[in-house]
């Protein structure tokens, strides 16, 4: 065979009406639901990419009951590469109303604020990156929602490389597996993904910004902390020298944790303890941490200081304890990726191939792909296009979404130059 030249291939146009399709659909999760998927209306959307893998003729996709799409495409070489997986998730953030999207197409954007409706106005003052659009088609909700370009630019994007790579057999490339997942939003987007049904040796989430060429292969490391301060209740009327408000040791427990170690002081590299959650009575206090590194080892140290602080705390009011549990929630995917580097290597390479360039981020928060990579599928994240995500000035670019096809479609190609 022939070396194919990628950059011969036209990004087809079914690439905005598939996007402008799926975020008119409602898939928003909700993260106080205890069924799985959270919401039923996120398999809308799971339905409709099988009947649509079909018409392009993956004819082996499927739903399973929790709501995963699953599909598989043969490779077109009979060199020995492994099987590569493309993965996207269909729900939006509960965070922001996802019902009754109407996505507004700006074409040729000039580059002066987007009036998303009376009341809603989208400023290049308060997102600079709107003028790397300029010249090119913005696409924006009409205010009243979210645009669910997150994750629905990576859902389009994936698709319209399916229908690349069946419509020119001559492309070369391995196994390639494709899986749309649900419940991402709420955490919980591969809780029941089966990686051995999936049939990928490595991944690619496509859940990224919208900054062309960037790659996240590093998120933090993230534990959680339960803490209990047990006081002693009696009847206020009669309580002197007796009673032990546990609201008040835990009160001062959090004013004792150190100002540089918390988010509102943090950025970049630097991780933090977080109480985000509390339970309280006079009798006892509870309260949730997180902590965050990209160093697993300050995890360790992050938890000794909080209990040290919660002794303190316990030792300014006689009588009174606490009790103290870790448990692990996530770890920095780098860790796992790093035994891999062809996963990061080659998509910095297909950057490339495309025309771009590329960079390497990490995000300060987690993905899907550090659960995946630490259950045996290590797993990168590639830029998809959504901005200002999560809320009702999320927007996208075509180009972007365009630019994340080919960078998709070299990355394929890469895979079988070995
Ligand atoms: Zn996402």
């Amino acid at each position: 065979m022939s070396k194919f030249d990628s950059s011969s291939v036209v990004i087809p146009s079914s690439l905005l009406d598939r996007f402008l399709r799926y975020v008119k659909i409602d898939t928003g999760s909700d993260p106080d639901s205890s069924s799985f998927p959270s919401t039923q209306k996120q398999k809308d959307l799971s339905k409709l990419l099988v009947e649509e893998l079909k018409s392009l003729g993956v004819s082996n996709a499927y739903m399973d009951d929790y709501g995963y799409v699953y599909a598989s495409i043969e490779p077109s070489t009979t060199k020995s590469v492994p099987p590569i997986g493309f993965i996207a998730h269909v729900d939006t953030s509960p965070d922001m109303n996802g019902t009754g999207v109407n996505p507004q197409v700006h074409k040729n954007y000039d580059g002066s604020d987007i009036k998303l409706s009376d009341d809603y106005t989208l400023t290049v003052k308060s997102c600079p990156e709107l003028k790397t659009a300029i010249g090119q088609t913005v696409i924006t909700s009409d205010g009243s929602t979210l645009l669910g370009a997150d994750d629905k630019s990576g859902v389009a994007e994936i698709m319209t490389l399916v229908e690349i790579l069946q419509s020119n057999p001559q492309i070369e490339h391995g196994p390639i597996k494709i899986a749309f997942t649900v419940d991402e939003e709420v955490g919980n987007g591969v809780k029941y993904f089966d990686i051995e049904k999936f049939g990928a040796k490595f991944a690619y989430t496509v859940d990224g910004g919208g900054k062309i060429g960037s790659i996240e292969d590093e998120t933090f490391s993230a534990d959680s902390m339960h803490i209990v301060f047990n006081g002693k209740n009696v009847h206020p009327g009669y309580s002197k020298g007796t009673m032990i408000n546990s609201m008040k040791v835990a009160s001062t427990f959090i004013s004792s944790l150190p100002k540089r170690l918390s988010p509102e002081h943090t950025e970049k590299k630097q991780g933090f303890i977080h109480p985000i959650n509390m339970k309280s009575g006079v009798d006892s206090t509870e309260i949730d941490l997180i902590l965050r590194s990209f160093k697993d080892q300050d995890l360790g140290k992050y938890a000794s200081l909080v209990k040290r602080l919660a002794q303190r705390a316990c030792s300014k009011f006689p009588g009174s304890s606490y009790t103290a549990t870790v448990s692990t929630s996530y770890r920095n995917m780098k860790q796992i990726l790093d035994k891999y580097p062809k996963v990061i290597n080659y998509a910095l390479d297909a950057v490339k191939m495309s025309g771009y360039t590329s960079c390497l981020e990490s995000i300060r928060g987690g993905t899907d792909g550090c659960q995946l990579s630490y259950r045996g599928l290590p797993t990168a994240n590639m830029f998809a296009g959504s901005n200002l995500f999560h809320s009702r000035f999320e927007w996208a670019t075509l180009e972007v979404m365009e630019a994340a096809c080919k960078v998709l479609l070299n990355l394929a190609i890469r895979w079988t130059q070995d």
